[in-house]
């Protein structure tokens, strides 16, 4: 099949390549001139594992190109994916700015039947919108339709949750669209969803927020843990084997970060605010999120007591792992705070160092920031001199350290562990003060 994906970030360039890979014909289309000419050189903007090398094959094999001309995608294409940032403003409200300006180009570009995919996350009735703009714009009498087909891919493991999705859903208003949509999946040989274009709209708002309800349920029960001794690690096991509820996203930690789950809950909230329902639970779900940073951040104070001039080491950067993606990274907030307090910070992250560099304003921080904030080589770079170690993002790397090593590098042997990657009694044993989060009951017993 000939198709099109508009915006060639994490979701288009994955799906672009992995559509190719399947056999189809793929243009990836961005307006990002700079983002297209490297793709062309086989320079990828992002990291995500794998994906070079897929995008090197399809391009090779005459499957994949990039363009930045909407007009030479939309003539060369049947489906049009569109996979454009749906940032929110201030107010929870989504900005669909980009999407809009896409469905007019799509419209004054089409030169017979087009099938329009909503690929980005967008509010429930969009699809509606999308048509309507179309229909306003569209310069010759062409059929067209639109289908909502959310994507769930995960950063940090893209290609393989594309290739083997749990399921695909496809919201379609037409026979000859869902057709399409379904022959273009088969080879995937997946659970396919199909259902009407609000439903399949609602399917990706709903279960981001279910996630992220999940994570900051855990992260409440972890705050108490943290007052009454008790170890959520535990708590978790005990829950997690409860096949009604299950063991996934029941991680506690320092909350929620990224591109989706913070943006994805704020435009839930408004979305549902605007049709006259008021969606508590979301906003619970919401202020646990915000407040495990601060809970963290007053972790660290108890224990330097004085955060001024002191040298704190930070492990991980991304938002999670295996990805280079610090939008709404805790980690990049701790770093600001923790400066605006005159400590001195290095910091480590294998993959998400120069996105940090460029990301991070440091208008809030009275010294330099060469002599504020270091970048290091590795983990035990940073530990070097610190007088404690915080672990922010769960990379496979911090988990398997040489401790000796670290122990005698910091100059307290002190772990602060955002992400509760290290048992707390091995860690006290090997002679350090571990603070996890919800699990100081484990530290209390062995005492
Ligand atoms: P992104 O910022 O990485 O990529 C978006 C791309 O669209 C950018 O390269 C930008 O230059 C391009 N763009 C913007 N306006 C354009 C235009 N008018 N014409 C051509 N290109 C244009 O964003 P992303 O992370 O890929 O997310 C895209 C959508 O997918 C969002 O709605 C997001 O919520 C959703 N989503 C993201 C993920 C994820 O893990 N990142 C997962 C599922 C869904």
């Amino acid at each position: 099949m000939n198709i099109s994906i508009i915006g060639s970030g994490y979701v288009g360039l994955v799906s672009g390549a992995c559509f190719a890979e399947l056999g189809n014909k793929v243009i990836c289309v961005d307006n990002d001139s700079k983002k297209i000419a490297s793709l062309k050189k086989g320079i990828m903007p992002i990291y995500e594992p794998g994906l070079k090398d897929l995008v090197k094959t399809n391009i090779k094999m005459k499957r994949l190109k990039f363009t930045t001309s909407t007009k030479e995608a939309v003539a060369a294409s049947k489906v049009i994916f569109i996979s454009v940032n749906t940032p929110t403003l201030g107010n929870g409200e989504v900005d669909l700015t980009d999407v809009e300006n896409v469905a007019r180009h799509i419209a004054v570009n089409m030169t017979g039947y087009r099938l329009i995919v909503e690929k980005s996350t967008v509010p429930v009735e969009t699809g509606e919108k999308i048509k309507h703009a179309i229909s306003t714009y569209v310069k010759r009498k062409v059929k067209f339709d639109i289908a909502s087909n959310p994507e769930f891919l995960r950063e940090g493991q893209a290609i393989n949750d594309f290739m083997h999705p749990d399921r695909v859903v496809i919201g379609v208003e037409s026979k000859q669209a869902k057709d399409i949509l379904v022959s273009l999946y088969q080879p995937l040989h997946a659970t396919l969803v199909v259902t009407d274009i609000k439903s399949a709209e609602l399917i990706k708002h709903a279960s981001n927020s279910f996630l992220a309800t999940k994570i900051s349920f855990i992260n409440a029960i972890a705050n108490i843990c943290d007052i009454v001794g008790a170890d959520v690690v535990e708590v978790t096991k005990g829950m997690g084997l409860d096949k009604r509820i299950g063991r996934a996203f029941l991680d506690a930690g320092i909350g929620y970060g990224g591109s989706c789950f913070p943006k994805d809950v704020d435009a839930f909230i408004h979305i549902a605010e605007k049709i006259g329902y008021n969606f508590e639970l979301l906003k619970a779900v919401r202020g646990i999120n915000r407040q495990q940073i601060n809970l963290f951040l007053n972790k660290i104070k108890d224990t330097l007591w004085v955060i001024k001039d002191k040298t704190i080491g930070i492990l991980g950067l991304s938002f999670k792992p295996n990805t280079d993606d610090i939008r709404n990274a805790p980690a990049i907030e701790i770093i600001k705070s923790l400066l605006a307090e005159d400590a001195k910070l290095r910091v480590f992250d294998p993959q998400a160092m120069k996105k940090t560099k460029a990301a991070l304003s440091l208008g809030n921080c009275r010294r330099p920031i060469s002599a504020a904030l270091k970048f290091c080589r590795d983990a035990y770079d940073t530990s070097k001199g610190c007088d404690c170690l915080l672990i922010i993002t769960e990379w496979d790397e911090f988990k398997e350290l040489d401790f000796g090593k670290i122990k005698k590098l910091l100059k307290r042997p002190i772990i602060i562990d955002g992400r509760n990657i290290y048992e707390p009694l091995k860690m006290q044993k090997l002679g350090f003060t571990y603070i996890g989060t919800g699990t100081k009951g484990a530290l209390k017993q062995d005492e």
